[in-house]
């Protein structure tokens, strides 16, 4: 908990960008009117949310500001000559942030309406607590840049598979209710269960990362390309930019899979590549067809296609 104690000469000695350029027998005239406080490791000097009526001007120790809880990592530490709680005791709105002891700590509090009174007795002072606030506002801005970006990378993060760098399922959910006039093809590697059992889990990878890599180069950018799981990937493919028929790029798609020649990192049965097949189910949205009805109508294509010697395309009626 904070204690308060008595004001030191090194105290009136700080530095601080506050002082800039004031009398310094001002200085130590307003500084003697105000009291010290000490915080020991982990105190909380002051907690979000919360009317402040003062600004603490750190004179010993280090304080970190933190944003989202007292616990979460800092976003700033402050050093002596350094003020913390200047915007909401301008504001007189509440705390924005947590500010905590990082070491043992000294700060001078200020009571705002003694903050007040100094701007009105020196104009160097105001114009100091002017460059203070917006130098803050401006540290703010960076650091809400920053978050933003975080953010934004999580986000994609959250929606791209792992392993082929592909869209997954989550962002499937997502975008599901926005498709309008698609195609929706149904992909699933053949026998990809004996690729492992043959070659291993590694070469399993690599067939599913490559499938991804030839999925992504037979289509348009505008084609969602996505791994839903295991060897299982779907396309949709908006058809007012298609410059062929959907059945005609998934048997496409099927042969340029076909065609690959994938290195095995096992070779138990004398051979260094291995091929890859695929089946597929292709259906077109039905007027107004809501998402679940088209994707079970590619995957009962795509198990006709399993049924009927896989390595082949089957077009849902
Ligand atoms: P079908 O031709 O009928 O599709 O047969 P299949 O062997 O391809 O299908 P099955 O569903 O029986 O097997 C899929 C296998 O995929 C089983 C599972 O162990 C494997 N698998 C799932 N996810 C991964 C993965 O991320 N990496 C690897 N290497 N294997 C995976
Ligand atoms: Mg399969
Ligand atoms: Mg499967």
């Amino acid at each position: 908990m904070a204690t308060q104690g008595d004001l030191s000469s090194e105290i009136i000695q700080l530095q601080s960008e506050l002082f800039e350029d004031v009398d310094a027998t001002l200085v130590e005239q307003w500084l003697r009117s105000c009291k010290t406080l000490e915080f020991n490791t982990g105190d909380i000097v002051i907690a979000q949310g919360e009317a402040n009526p003062s600004v603490y001007l750190l004179v010993e120790g280090a304080l970190t500001v933190h944003i989202t809880s007292e616990h979460s990592s800092s976003v700033a530490v402050l050093k002596p000559g350094d003020v913390a709680g200047e915007v909401s005791a301008l504001s007189g709105r509440e705390t924005s942030a947590w500010v905590t002891a990082r070491t043992k700590s000294r700060a001078i509090e200020v009571p705002r309406t003694l903050l007040l009174e100094w701007a009105e007795g020196s104009h160097q002072f105001a114009l100091n607590l002017l460059q203070l606030s917006n130098t803050r506002l401006h540290d703010s801005n960076a650091v809400s840049r920053s978050i933003h970006a975080n953010a934004e990378v999580l986000k994609a993060k959250a929606m791209t598979d792992s392993l082929t760098g592909l869209l997954n399922r989550h962002w499937l959910e997502i975008n599901q209710d926005r498709f309008r006039g698609i195609s929706l093809i149904a992909v699933d590697i053949d026998h990809f269960k004996q690729i492992n059992d043959l070659h291993g889990h590694p070469t399993g990878d690599q067939v599913i990362r490559t499938v991804a890599q030839t999925l992504r180069q037979c289509t348009r950018p505008h084609d969602a390309v996505m791994r839903l799981g295991g060897e299982e990937f779907a396309v949709v493919v908006d058809l007012s930019r298609a410059d062929s028929s959907p059945m005609e790029l998934a048997e496409r798609l099927r042969t340029a899979v076909e065609r690959l020649q994938v290195e095995t990192s096992t070779t138990s049965d004398g051979q260094s590549s291995l091929q890859v097949r695929i089946s597929l189910g292709v259906a077109t949205q039905k007027h107004a067809e809501a998402w679940e009805g088209l994707m079970e109508r590619a995957d009962q294509a795509l198990y006709a296609a399993k049924q009927g010697g896989r390595n082949q395309v089957v077009q849902a009626p």
